[in-house]
This record gives structure tokens, C-alpha cells and sequence, in this order.
């Protein structure tokens, strides 16, 4: 089933109407305009010229039958694709650059042959999802801001070959997909990545006998709760004491091993610093966890 571009969201509500239904597993796709929803054309089209009620769309939602809050949805990310050319933007006041910054500027980046090219120097591509959420409980959070419901997290590891856990909040879920990024560093310090439009292929699942009160991500290599807060500090030390909670409710551990463990070899990871939120990440290694024998379908 695909969900094309024009049934746009620019907040998680649970009053938004359904843009499909769909009964589970179900392999989905969706078309996503980039986070500007397309107004940049040329690099004279600065942040400023923006209809900033056009700005982070999300494509859907998509209503997931027979799902109910407490459950958890698993997202199998299968395949980005992107379209060129990415967009970059620098503007006064944003981003951590912000108060540097004198000039508005614009960069397209041509996307070809696998590659960004950032005037003449070519970046791999790393494609993301940069906004990917169900609808929060209470009231309707702009797809912009991240928070327990996902949104916009801009997590680096949310890319084909990953799965991103979201606890659900209302009845069938109601998820939705925008802001793709062709390639993105850890932070989005210039409140931009590389941004696309494309399309996202994915299989959706509930996930058994698992509950998690925010998302995580599994990679090939590392398994991560994200956790978006006020600021940084807030941030890790959430996503810090979840993953110790985690563990302790899901192996042998007791919580001052788990804490050990965590020290031992987990990481405290920043998925970006410019959102209305800020989102942080504790990442323990994917072969750890298996050892541990944590019930997820790794
Ligand atoms: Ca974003
Ligand atoms: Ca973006």
C-alpha cells in the first residue's frame, strides 16, 4: 500500500483523519515532501521567504488496525529512497550557529551517482528518517518537535536495515513519515540536513510482549532508546535510567549490574540539538543485549 505525498500532517493528533487503514503486518510506503513541503526551488528561496504552515510535513497518518495504546508497534525501515536535489539552509538565529550567522543562505546539493555533492566535495549518502511518530494521547504535538510519541527526532540511525519501536497512544497508532535526509551528522547543528523529499518502504508489526514508554531503535549494531527533553542534560538522563529500567525488567540483572553493564559498554548519544526539544540517545551494543537474551525480534 503506498500513501502519496498530498495527504500531509503538520502535527500528531489523534484527531487527524486516516489517510489509509490497514490490518497488520503490512508492508507500507510513503511518499514524503521535504521538510520545507517543497517550497525551496532555487537557492534565491531563502528560510525567510518560507509559509511556515507548510513547513515539516509528515505523510499519512495511517491507521493500524486491531492496535490499541500500550501496545508497541515495531517499523521494519526497509528502503529510502531520495530525490535530488537535497536542500541545506543557514539563516540568522538558527540552529547553534545561530547568533553567528549574518546572511540567509540557501545550498542545493545535487544528489547523483550515490553521492551529495557539497559544492565539490561528495558525501556518501546516509538516508533518514528525520520526522516518523504515531499520535500522542493529549494534545497534538507539531511535527517539528519530538517527544515519547517519536516525531521529529532526527536520529541518524533511523535508516534502512533498522527497526524503530513506538509505543502506541490511541487507537490504530496513527502513524506518519516526513522529513527525509540524504545525509545528516549527529546534531543538525545548522538546523538542516541534507533535506529530500523521497519515499520510504516499511513493514509494520506489532511487536509481542514488549512495552516501552519511549521509542527505540535497533540497528545492525546497537540497540538505543531515544529521549527528547527540554535540554541535553534532561535528555540523558531519561534515556539513561529507561535503558537500566529496561534492563532490569527484561533480564537477570539487577539494576546496579545493569548500571555497571551500561557503563561498562553503553554509550550517552546526541540525535540532535536544534528542535524545540532536544533528543538523546543510551545506546548498548546489539550483541550484548543478545547475549542477555532480551526478548526482542532481533
Ligand atoms: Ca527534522
Ligand atoms: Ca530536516
Amino acid at each position: 500500500m503506498r500513501i502519496e505525498d498530498k495527504n500531509a500532517v503538520y502535527s500528531m493528533d489523534k484527531n487527524n483523519k486516516p489517510a489509509a487503514k490497514t490490518d497488520l503486518p503490512a508492508r507500507l510506503s510513503f511518499k514524503t515532501k521535504d521538510c520545507f513541503g517543497g517550497q525551496i526551488k532555487c537557492e534565491n528561496d531563502t528560510l525567510e521567504t518560507l509559509d511556515f504552515n507548510k513547513v515539516n510535513p509528515a505523510t499519512g497518518p495511517v491507521y493500524l488496525n486491531g492496535v490499541k495504546p500500550g501496545d508497541v508497534i515495531a517499523v521494519h525501515i526497509r528502503d529510502i529512497k531520495v530525490k535530488s536535489p537535497g536542500i541545506m539552509v543557514a539563516a540568522p538565529g538558527a540552529g547553534v550557529l545561530g547568533d553567528m550567522v549574518s546572511q540567509s543562505q540557501t545550498l542545493m546539493v545535487n544528489i547523483e551517482n550515490g553521492v551529495a555533492k557539497f559544492k565539490d566535495i561528495e558525501l556518501p549518502l546516509t538516508p533518514m528518517i528525520g520526522v516518523i511518530g504515531v499520535a500522542p494521547a493529549g494534545e497534538p504535538v507539531p511535527c517539528g518537535t519530538p517527544g515519547n510519541h517519536g516525531g521529529n527526532m532526527d536520529t541518524t540511525l533511523i535508516c534502512p536495515g533498522s527497526t524503530l519501536y513506538l509505543p502506541v497512544q490511541v487507537e490504530g497508532a496513527l502513524l506518519a513519515i516526513g522529513d527525509l535526509h540524504a545525509a545528516m551528522g549527529n546534531g543538525e547543528i545548522m538546523v538542516s540536513g541534507v533535506e529530500v523529499g523521497g519515499e520510504v518502504e516499511v513493514t509494520v508489526e506489532k511487536a509481542k510482549e514488549l512495552s516501552l514508554v519511549n521509542p527505540m531503535v535497533v540497528t545492525e549494531n546497537k540497540v538505543s532508546i531515544i529521549v527528547s527533553a527540554e535540554d541535553l542534560d534532561e535528555a540523558v538522563e531519561i534515556a539513561t535510567k529507561e535503558m537500566a529500567k529496561f534492563l532490569e525488567q527484561n533480564t537477570d540483572l539487577t539494576l546496579n549490574e545493569a548500571g555497571m553493564l551500561m557503563s561498562a559498554c553503553g554509550n550517552v548519544e546526541i540525535s540532535q540539538v536544534v528542535d524545540p526539544l532536544k533528543t538523546a540517545r543510551f545506546s548498548m551494543p546489539r550483541n550484548v543485549m543478545k547475549k542477555l537474551g532480551v526478548g526482542l525480534a532481533f
